[in-house]
């Protein structure tokens, strides 16, 4: 058998998972843009950590020679290098490739970094199949460590490494899973020894956790026909009466029995789906139209995240915006708009405040979609500028939320699907917008102008006018969208 520690870990959260990696590459989901910005970030992270044990050798990559990579390992452990980056180590096929190693008087510590800021269960895995290796082989390992990100740490002036990272000791809890591995080592290989029977493992709680699967749209959709608005959506995965229905083979939502025990949240969903029937409370939507007032501000930010802050004042994986779009709908229907979009490679936070203040006058009605995003996003900025801090802590104040009627479920439609995001709700209400949405180059939904905006510094000229152009293009569409949304709403209650 070979394996890597990354096969180690998937097969930990799935033995289905690991046989597909092996014997049905094709039917996994490709890495989105998404996944690929984390893995980014995950080699800045890891970069950095090993500037915390300074003066190493670095084990260069090589995925088609892991024996060279271990040759290397050894070649370096023997003269005496004091910390190794990527240390390599084979045993009976199980490939492991320790981030940070240390050789110390009491034996060896191995380090385990990551870009999160907490420790998952799964990294104990991680580390313990990478002791597992390195005391079969004989090692004396003394200590296992993770190495993460600290969420509290602020940035004031020059990185300070030693308070951007935090060191967890996690050797017991390494320890603790030793007993186990043979075991789960025969299991897998097992599996993989059958190469013509895939796994009979059904779907279930493992398929998102800890990471979704990559090969969800296959077990869920081409094996067992998940219908995209399901039992799953109205009970939690892994939940007792999920289980209960799914163990009667039902799941789609108009096959749930009429006397099966649900919430009224549950069953209202429900009931809208098998009827598909819209509900709207006119009264509820008409309350809500009075308390806005003329002309009507529609904002919406989109924001940036660094795990390693640039920025003083600013934390690992704090919002950070750099862009928004502004309608502004008057009373006799006319539109204007106004857009801020930061300048790359430096920190927008202070000329986006300064914008939004100007762009948006005192004693009017500011309206965003999930407004605690908005507010959050301008407290932050108030607190950080004193000057500023009066002005936009009244825009903070005045803001209110376009989505409530939606999440008060004063209207719903089946094509919400139980849902209150704008993802569902504007296909359901405007169903024009969604076209817009997939009209547009490049950039289609926050994720997408999040990682564009943050790859934009080392771009062409040329490249980044275009990536600007398709990010004021996106952003402008959102708060059209929230137009086109309250027009719906005033259009029922007419
Ligand atoms: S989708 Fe679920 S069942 Fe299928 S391989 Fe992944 S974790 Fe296993």
């Amino acid at each position: 058998m070979t394996l890597s520690k990354s096969l180690y870990t998937r097969a930990i959260q799935c033995p289905k998972s690991l046989w597909l990696k092996k014997y049905k590459p094709e039917e996994l989901s490709p890495p989105d843009a998404s996944a690929k910005a984390r893995f980014e970030t995950g080699n800045v992270v890891g970069d950095l950590a090993c500037e915390l044990f300074p003066n190493g050798r670095e084990i260069p990559f090589d995925a088609h020679d892991f024996k060279s990579m271990a040759r290397l390992t050894k070649t370096y452990f023997d003269e005496g290098v004091e910390n190794i980056y990527e240390a390599t180590f084979i045993y009976e096929g199980i490939v492991v490739m320790v981030d940070i190693l240390r050789q110390t008087p009491l034996g060896l510590e191995l380090y385990e970094v990551k870009s999160s800021t907490d420790v998952k269960p799964i990294y104990l895995h991680d580390i313990s199949i990478q002791l597992y290796v390195l005391e079969a082989l004989g090692f004396r390992v003394g200590a296992c460590h993770v190495v993460h990100i600290n969420s509290s740490y602020v940035r004031e002036e020059a990185l300070e490494l030693e308070k951007l990272f935090v060191v967890v000791d996690v050797t017991d809890e390494v320890r603790d899973l030793q007993g186990s591995i043979p075991a789960k080592l025969e299991a897998f290989e097992a599996y993989l020894d059958d190469k013509f029977h895939e796994p009979n493992i059904d779907i279930g709680k493992q398929c998102n956790d800890p990471y979704e699967c990559d090969a969800k749209a296959y077990c869920w959709k081409v094996q067992r026909n998940i219908p995209e608005y399901s039992i799953f959506n109205i009970f939690n995965l892994g939940s007792k009466k999920q289980q209960e229905l799914y163990a009667k083979n039902i799941v789609a939502i108009e096959d749930i029995p009429e006397d099966f025990a649900m919430t009224p949240l549950q069953w209202q969903k429900v009931e809208n789906w098998k009827k598909q029937h819209t509900f709207i409370d006119h009264a509820a939507i008409a309350e809500f139209l009075e308390t806005l007032t003329y002309p009507i501000y529609h904002l919406d930010f989109e924001t940036f995240q660094q795990a390693v802050p640039e920025w003083n004042g600013v934390s690992p994986y704090k919002q950070i915006p750099f862009q928004y779009s502004l309608h502004v709908e008057h009373r006799d229907g006319t539109l204007e708009h106004k857009a801020f979009l930061a300048e790359t490679g430096s920190d927008p936070r202070r000329t986006l405040a300064e914008k939004l203040v100007e762009d948006i006058p005192l004693h009017v009605n500011i309206l965003a979609y999930n407004m605690s995003f908005e507010k959050g996003v301008i407290a932050s900025l108030a607190q950080l500028f004193p000057d500023l801090h009066v002005r936009l802590m009244h825009l903070h104040d005045t803001i209110k939320d376009l989505m409530l009627p939606f999440q008060k479920g004063h209207y719903v439609t089946p094509v919400m699907q139980g849902s209150y995001s704008i993802k569902y709700v504007l296909p359901a209400l405007v169903p024009e917008m969604e076209l817009a949405y997939k009209k547009l180059d490049g950039i289609q939904n926050g994720g997408d102008a999040m990682n564009a905006f943050a790859s934009l510094y080392g771009k062409s000229l040329e490249e980044q006018m275009k990536v600007r152009e398709q990010l004021l293009k996106y952003c402008e569409l959102d708060t059209l969208a929230m137009v086109k949304v309250l027009g719906k709403l005033r259009k029922v209650c007419e």
